[in-house]
């Protein structure tokens, strides 16, 4: 397979030139490619190779194996690293630090297709674009230098620890403290559900530096890149969860953990509007790898459904199980819409912040309805793990948990929607 840099041509791909023409408070009106107007949906031949080769890996690298994965829970290192040597992960380090500059869009096309095949596999890989998003959007030259730089030599993982024990949506909660003493910060605290937790080789760390409660949350915290190997960083072990289970989903605690003044992002009181603001580019690969599942749930049902006969005939045939059929289909286009729209939105160079919760919160209730479809479909099949559905069922949850909750989505459409409304520009 070609890896996707030989598939790049020079300066072609950094955003994505799909012709649409909108703001954020006006229906997308477009022109099509041939210039003459209206909507275009064409991929760029480069996008469609891309697409092309992150299907093949999935197909076949993934597909196979994903059951195993699952099974015995163990890290997919093989995977990560053939991906790696194809240029399927990391797709958005700047090119001047050895990267591919891809788009949020084109990351969101290897997401989907990778996530089709396990979404497992998809979270790990995508973990590291969670982790190195506040570098890129906040980092200075030699942090990024230093740290996407050696994400681009070898196959690393890095992370994005915010969550802690007593504070998930309610990010403003958290406890870590980070204390300045000359020219370092000493950091103590404890990190929790952070995926790739016990296999980074960094990470992005949130903590507390303003000790006053009444200190406003765009304030009271600080973003820090922190080295995996730093002595005081202990990682706890590896949880056990419902899906995805060969993802790595670790806590860790910090304890005098001291990081030098360099490898602050930005400035001191900087770090909550970081960490909130990597969103906008990660929620659109989130629901991309919905999507993924969600295509994946449906493909099997369909397949299974042109093969299982009850009453004499297929069960497709049955009307109750095509109309199921049917609704997968449309939450899936639906939802793939959603990311690409969410996507485009930020290449633009927009704030898209409505359209990526939009689009996670659509594709991630609509994963979770297409893989419970998909296991009823199956009928007692659907609830064994001979059959791909129970594996699906399980893995799409986190997609209304993780990177913010199906209703702190809502919370955040609502909030835009109002504000929007309140200036007069619906
Ligand atoms: C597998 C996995 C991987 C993860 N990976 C990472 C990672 O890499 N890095 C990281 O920092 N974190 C990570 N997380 C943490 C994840 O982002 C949080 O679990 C999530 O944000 C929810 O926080 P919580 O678990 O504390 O739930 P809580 O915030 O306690 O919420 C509990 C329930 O209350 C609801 N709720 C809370 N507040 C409101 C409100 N204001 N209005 C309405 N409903 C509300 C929630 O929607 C939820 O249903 C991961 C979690 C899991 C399970």
């Amino acid at each position: 397979m070609a890896a996707v840099r030989q598939l790049l041509r020079p300066g072609s791909l950094a955003r994505f030139t799909a012709r649409w023409r909108s703001t954020a408070a006006e229906p997308a009106v477009a022109t099509s490619s041939s210039g003459k107007g209206g909507v275009c949906f064409d991929l760029t031949d480069e996008q469609k190779e891309i697409q092309e080769l992150a299907r093949k890996f999935s197909r076949e690298e993934i597909v196979p194996k994903a059951a195993e994965y699952d099974r015995t829970m163990e890290y997919p290192w093989e995977i990560v690293k053939k991906g790696w040597e194809l240029g399927l992960m990391n797709p958005h380090i700047p090119a001047e630090f050895g990267g591919m500059a891809l788009g949020t869009f084109e990351g969101c096309l290897i997401t989907e297709e990778i996530a089709y095949g396990c979404t497992g596999i998809q979270t790990a890989m995508e973990a590291n674009n969670l982790g190195q998003m506040p570098v890129i959007i906040a980092g200075n030259d030699e942090q990024k230098k230093k740290y996407l730089g050696r994400m681009t030599e070898e196959p690393l993982m890095c992370a994005y620890g915010v969550t802690e024990p007593g504070a998930g949506s309610d990010v403003s909660g958290i406890k870590t403290r980070a204390e300045k003493k000359g020219d370092e910060y000493v950091i103590n605290g404890q990190k929790m559900w952070i995926t790739n937790g016990g296999v980074a080789n960094w990470y992005f760390l949130l903590a507390r530096t303003n000790p006053d409660p009444k200190c406003p949350s765009s304030k009271a915290f600080t973003g820090f890149i922190i080295d995996g190997d730093s002595p005081g960083l202990i990682r706890g072990r590896k949880e056990i969860n419902m899906g995805q289970r060969c993802s790595n989903t670790c806590g860790f605690t910090l304890e005098d953990v001291v990081v030098p003044k360099e490898n602050v992002l930005i400035g001191e009181g900087a770090g909550f509007k970081i960490a909130m603001g990597a969103f906008d580019r990660t929620r659109p690969p989130v629901a991309a790898g919905a999507v993924g599942l969600s295509q994946r749930a449906l493909e099997e049902a369909t397949k299974y459904a042109l093969e299982r006969k009850t009453f004499g005939t297929h069960i497709a045939n049955h009307q109750a199980v095509a109309f199921i059929l049917a609704e997968m289909a449309m939450e899936t286009e639906l939802g793939r819409l959603a990311w690409m729209r969410a996507a485009w939105e930020v290449d633009e160079g927009r704030r898209n912040t409505y359209y990526a919760s939009i689009a996670k919160g659509f594709a991630g209730d609509a994963a979770n309805r297409a893989a419970t479809n998909s296991v009823q479909v199956f009928g007692g099949n659907g609830f064994n793990t001979e059959y791909p559905a129970e594996k699906l069922m399980r893995d799409a949850k986190i997609y209304q948990i993780y990177e913010g909750t199906a209703q702190i989505q809502r919370l955040i459409i609502a909030r835009e929607h109002l504000t929007r409304a309140k200036m007069g520009l619906l």
